[in-house]
């Protein structure tokens, strides 16, 4: 049960913009109920005993066709039928006059890809594992359910914790993947490669799990090369005949790595394995600290 105020103050820093989106740093006020039930009160700037604040971000949807609202409503739907600690928490969508809202937990360190590049060269195997595996396990849940995310990429990977002291690990949650990509353009498609499976950058109704396989594949590639995306100073057409010509992104030199992405990298989706198994792989594979994952295998054609 919720409800809004008119009131501007909710609104605070902006943290950048996303596909057909903006995203606000915000504050959700929760008052609790006379009965003791909750009852969330968005965007309250009042304070009363029983109440307290929580750290939201406000993915603000740009004034769009209806048909890409629906595909935001759904991903929020979506999103608050799930519930894993490796996905980040969405509490509601709020509808006010023309402007749809996503109101999604506020994660401290922020997105995966600008901590990397921050701290290029620095970041240990064992760290990069860490994340790879919790990442497995919130794509092996959503499979479970016959889920599909649609947007899996570094960028949408959020630091809980950092996990660089001593004996911490690092803590990761998968953000919402936004507008579904069934409703954006080609060029906009295109853009995503190389995480957009190949087979949804032709027919968008090609989306199925297996599709999530593909960009955890690319997503893996980001994570070893400290954020260093392949194909990215490729223009779109370049990009596009990349796909065409069944061309292979490049491998980390460590082999029962690069074994595991090659296989999530695959052209034909239903080759790609499942989550499960992936995740039983990694969680197999005994990282070495000493190993360095970030140089491309020199033998890689
Ligand atoms: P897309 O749907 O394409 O992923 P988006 O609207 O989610 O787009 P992003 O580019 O993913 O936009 O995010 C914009 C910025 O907001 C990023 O810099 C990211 O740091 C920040 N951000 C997004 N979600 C959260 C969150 N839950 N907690 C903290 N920061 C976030
Ligand atoms: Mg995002």
């Amino acid at each position: 049960d919720m409800h809004l105020l008119e009131d501007e103050d909710y609104k605070r820093a902006h943290l950048g913009q996303g596909t057909h989106t903006n995203i606000y740093e915000g504050v959700l006020h929760v008052c609790s109920g006379v009965n003791g039930e909750d009852e969330t009160e968005y965007f309250s700037t009042e304070q009363n005993n029983n109440s307290r604040d929580v750290h939201v971000v406000l993915k603000m949807l740009d004034p769009s066709h209806r048909d890409v609202a629906l595909a935001f409503f759904e991903t929020a739907s979506l999103m608050s039928q799930v519930s894993h600690i490796h996905l980040a928490f969405v509490h509601g969508v709020c509808v006010r006059g023309s402007e749809n809202i996503m109101v999604e937990e506020y994660i401290e360190h922020g997105p995966l890809d600008v901590f990397l590049r921050k701290n290029k060269g620095r970041i240990m195997v064992g760290w990069k594992f860490t994340v790879a595996a919790q990442l497995a396990s919130a794509l092996s849940y959503l499979e479970g359910k016959n889920l599909v995310h649609g947007n899996v990429c570094a960028k949408n990977i959020l630091l809980a914790r950092k996990g660089l002291e001593d004996g911490l690990l690092p803590f990761i949650k998968l953000s919402d993947p936004g507008v579904s990509f069934t409703v954006l353009s080609r060029e906009e498609r295109v853009d995503r490669i190389p995480w957009i499976a190949p087979e949804c950058v032709r027919d968008v109704s090609n989306l199925s799990t297996a599709a999530d396989k593909w960009s955890f594949g690319t997503t893996l590639l980001e994570i070893c090369f400290d954020a260093d995306v392949p194909l990215k100073e490729r223009t779109p057409s370049e990009k596009e005949r990349f796909y065409e010509k069944k061309h292979r992104l490049p491998e980390p030199s460590f082999k029962e790595l690069a074994t595991l992405i090659s296989q999530c990298l695959n052209y034909a989706p239903g080759e790609r394995p499942s989550f499960r198994t992936i995740l039983r792989d990694l969680t197999q594979l005994q990282p070495d600290n000493r190993l360095d994952i970030t140089s491309v295998n020199p033998e890689f054609p």
